[in-house]
């Protein structure tokens, strides 16, 4: 008995209008003439600003009171930051706080935004703003220190709020 070999092909077969191309370019044309009517999902930056909800992970800043910084230089973030991109100098003060950061400076370049300083800071000194403007010319200008890291608490009280309520 002959034995018969069959071959599947995936290809399909076009048919007439297909072969044509012109109606499939009207229909592609029309799906097009319909996206220009439906609301826009883009803005016109920077004239239309982004404001992110108080989730949002933008960089990280430090937390400034009437007194200073809130940050008592435990150096906890610096040891959990997985990009090693926080050096963290501590100093004593005569505040009630002991110590504080003589030198505290994070290096943008490296940062990943992942929160885990945040998340492992005791004191909520160190938090993520809504800022995601960030450009540098040269490498040195990412390492912020704290003349561009404080960020006055009032200013960060959406975030600190979200964080009560998702530490509980
Ligand atoms: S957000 Fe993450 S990567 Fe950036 S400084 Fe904090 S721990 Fe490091
Ligand atoms: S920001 Fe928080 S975790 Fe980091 S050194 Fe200051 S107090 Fe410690």
């Amino acid at each position: 008995m002959a034995t018969k070999t069959v071959i599947a092909s995936s290809t399909k077969r076009m048919t007439f209008w297909e072969k044509l191309y012109l109606p499939e370019i009207a229909k592609g044309m029309g799906l097009t003439l319909k996206q220009m009517f439906q609301p826009k999902f883009t803005r016109e930056y920077p004239e239309e600003r982004y404001e992110p909800a108080a989730s949002y992970r933008g960089r990280p800043v430090l937390v400034q009171e009437d007194y200073g910084e809130r940050c008592v230089a435990c150096g906890l973030c610096s040891r959990v930051c997985p990009a090693i991109a926080i050096e963290v100098q501590a100093a004593e003060t005569p505040q009630e706080k002991e110590r504080f950061p003589s030198l505290f400076e994070i290096n943008m370049l490296r940062c990943i935004f992942c929160g885990f300083c945040e998340e492992a800071c005791p004191e909520e000194a160190i938090v993520m703003s809504k800022d995601y403007e960030l450009t540098f010319r040269r490498p040195e200008d990412a390492i912020f220190g704290k003349d561009r890291l404080l960020v006055p608490v009032a200013k960060l009280q959406d975030r600190l709020e979200y964080l009560r309520l998702y530490k509980g």
